[in-house]
């Protein structure tokens, strides 16, 4: 008997209308032969609603109770549908994070699942229920309640479908799959029928939210294949999975834009060895993870200017560090900006080609945005430019690499 994994994202469950409709697809499912286990994310709007009470409260809650708060939102949505589908009739039972056996490591707001004891989940499934467990959340060690971050129930659904060793995860989205780029912002965007887990760990870390970066990462360790798709159609949506020769073809495969990052800028550090490594280091001690980093020369002889991005949610807590560390090292102004956003174009088909950074920046050029910061790897280049012209870039880089053309005809 297949078993499937399937995550339902807050639009999909956004209303009880909505709810019942995925019951109704849960069952389907389960009467084509299949053991279900379903993931649900909090309701539409939900989370960004409990932050914002948390917020009435304090600018900085504390990160325990602030998971505390954030894990009711996905227990409202196990609880409804789990309601609604024996109102249809069926046999289910929800789980919050921890009681599915999920555990996690303690560094609340963006814990990592560390093992799952699923024992729970598959007496169940052998019982021919249908198992509904909370998205996003685990339990540490010591009990605590943990978050996985934003968008942490696709990371939910993943490790569960590694752990129950499942046929295929489902993650049924607001969008018809994954696109060259966010349909939301150009509607040319194409959706990507198969797309390998290296392209996507570098399109969801460069921005695109269709799934969290850690998910894909998961499904690429455990080799999980994942079916993308829209909750409210039956269309076939986006396979992500192993790369094979097909996909080689493709030169550029998407464009993405990041605007929750901020930068940072130290001026005046003396230039010695030992600077950089001792900056960088009490940011990583304290759980940041610093993306984009340039060094200029300063005008004052012997000094330099360094510049580094951050995600915007630890940007007040860097600038802190900065400061201080700015002080101690004998440094100039540490200035912040917060109206960045960082464009990207992904495709492994980078690795064989060359002109793709020029004809990037080109595209870029031709719109009147400026280039602040420029990093690459071997199969994605970023730019960080205006927050501003986030959208004009995003369909300017679409429009010079003919994205919204079927991928053979660009070979
Ligand atoms: P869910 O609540 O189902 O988890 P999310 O809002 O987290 O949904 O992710 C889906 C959204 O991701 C889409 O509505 C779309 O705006 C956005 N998105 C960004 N980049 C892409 C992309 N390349 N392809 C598809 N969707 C994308
Ligand atoms: N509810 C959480 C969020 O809004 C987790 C998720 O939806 O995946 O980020
Ligand atoms: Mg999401």
């Amino acid at each position: 008997m297949a078993l499937i994994v399937q995550k339902y994202g807050g639009t999909s469950v956004g209303t009880i209308e909505r709810i019942k409709n995925v019951a109704d697809r849960v069952i389907r499912t389960q009467r084509e032969g299949s053991q279900v286990v379903v993931v649900v994310s909090a309701m539409a709007g939900k989370t960004d609603e409990l932050i914002g009470l948390a917020n009435e409260i304090t600018r900085t809650p504390d990160p325990r109770e602030m998971d505390v708060l954030l894990a009711t939102g996905e227990q409202v949505s196990i609880a409804l549908l789990s309601m609604a589908l024996k109102e249809k009739g069926v046999e289910a039972r929800s789980y919050l994070g921890g009681q599915a056996g999920i555990i996690t490591d303690d560094a609340f707001g963006k814990a990592r699942i560390q093992s799952i004891a699923a024992e729970a989940i598959k007496r169940d499934l052998d019982a021919g229920r249908v198992v509904v467990v909370a998205g996003f959340q685990g339990i540490d060690e010591q009990n605590n309640i943990t978050t996985l971050g934003r968008g942490g129930s696709d990371t939910t659904a993943v490790a569960l479908a590694a752990a129950l060793k499942a046929d295929i995860c489902e993650i049924y989205t607001d969008v018809e799959g994954v696109f060259t780029t966010d349909p939301n912002v150009y509607r040319k965007a194409r959706k990507i029928e198969k797309i390998s887990y290296e392209e996507m760990l570098e399109m969801s870390s460069m921005g695109a939210k269709v799934l969290q970066i850690r998910s894909v990462e998961f499904a690429k360790k455990y080799n999980v294949v994942l079916h993308v798709r829209s909750s409210f159609t039956d269309e076939p949506g986006t396979i992500v999975c192993q790369e094979d020769e097909e996909m080689e073809d493709v030169l550029v495969s998407g464009v993405t834009y990041n605007k929750n990052e901020a930068k940072i800028t130290i001026k005046n550090l003396p230039d010695r060895p030992g600077i950089a490594a001792r900056i960088f280091s009490e940011i990583g001690k304290a759980n940041i993870v610093v993306d984009m980093i340039i060094q200029t020369p300063s005008t004052q002889g012997g000094h330099a200017n360094l510049t580094f991005t951050v995600p915007i949610g630890d940007y007040e807590q860097t600038l802190k560090i900065t400061e201080k560390l700015a002080r101690e090292l004998d440094a100039g102004d540490v200035v912040g900006y917060e109206d960045i956003a960082k464009i990207s174009i992904i495709g492994v088909g980078m690795r064989s080609h060359t002109n793709i950074a020029s004809k990037m920046f080109e595209a870029l050029a031709n719109e009147g945005i400026n280039i602040m910061m420029i990093s690459t790897s071997e199969i994605k280049i970023s730019c960080l430019i205006e927050q501003k012209y986030t959208e004009l870039a995003v369909r300017a880089l679409h429009d010079a690499f003919e994205l919204d053309k079927p991928p053979r005809e660009d070979t």
